[in-house]
């Protein structure tokens, strides 16, 4: 067979191969079931005030939690950005040594996962991860052993009383071949009126002080239970409503091993 016969042959071969792998890539996206976050909404509160405590440069941290299937997630905890993280208009790295301890001390002592991270765009009306984000992340997956991870985008939008922040969840998956599915954009769920039983957790709200930057005080610290009424206090449930929810939907069992009597009452 002519050289340039078995050469054409052989690119045949190959673009088949590339187009069965990418029929096959996209029927895995379709059979995926739509991606969604659950989220205190004293989690959601948190990002916003870090964001909107930097409304023209860009801020961030981590995500802390648990996945209950392929595609729902649910965050339990948010880390803000530590007090030596680097920052510029379009760019965000962490403070590695507080996300070392923080995040060795969530999973360790409080069975949390890191299963992703947040930054703001501020003011860039860029509700998604940019190319640089992506190849970021694609880039640290496998060194962390990940083929799935969370980014939270937040945006703000208006100015004074009307600035309101907007978080855009994605998720990007590696599927079992080591390939980059597309980055999917997903739904976010918040649950109204519950405080994060972590966030309410004095241990725990005073061992991210330490290194954390910009900390709200004590006082300012989110508390969505108690934000709109001025009813008695009412004590911080170990099993929220949120897990009971969830276990009734997906049958999955909460990690224990938060100590009960550190929750804050
Ligand atoms: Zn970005």
């Amino acid at each position: 067979m002519p050289r340039q016969n078995r050469s054409r042959k052989n690119n045949g071969q190959k673009t088949n191969n590339i187009n069965q792998r990418q029929r096959s890539n996209r029927a895995e996206i379709d059979s995926r079931s739509k991606f969604t976050v659950y989220m205190y909404e004293s989690e959601q509160a948190q990002i916003e005030k870090w964001v909107k405590l930097r409304e023209n440069i860009e801020t961030g941290g981590d995500l802390f939690g648990l996945w209950i299937d392929h595609h729902t997630a649910v965050v339990q905890f948010v880390l803000g950005p530590g007090e030596k993280c680097r920052r510029t208009t379009v760019s965000f790295y962490q403070d590695i040594e507080y996300l070392r301890e923080a995040g060795s001390y969530l999973t360790h002592q409080h069975g949390l996962c890191n299963i992703g991270q947040w930054h703001s765009h501020h003011r860039l009306s860029l509700t998604r991860p940019s190319g640089g984000d992506e190849n970021t992340v694609w880039g640290n997956m496998p060194n962390l052993g990940l083929n799935r991870y969370i980014v939270f985008i937040a945006t703000i939008n208006g100015y004074g009383k009307s600035t309101k922040v907007s978080i855009n969840p994605y998720l990007f998956e590696m599927n079992q071949r080591g390939a980059c599915l597309p980055v999917e954009s997903g739904i976010m769920k918040v649950l109204k009126g519950e405080n994060s039983p972590f966030r309410s957790n004095k241990v725990i709200d005073n061992f991210m002080r330490n290194g954390g930057e910009n900390y709200p005080d004590q006082k300012e610290t989110v508390d969505i239970a108690n934000q709109s009424s001025n009813k008695k206090k009412r004590p911080t449930l170990y099993t929220s409503k949120l897990e009971v929810w969830l276990k009734k939907k997906y049958e999955i069992i909460f990690t224990p091993g938060i100590a009960i009597d550190s929750i804050v009452t």
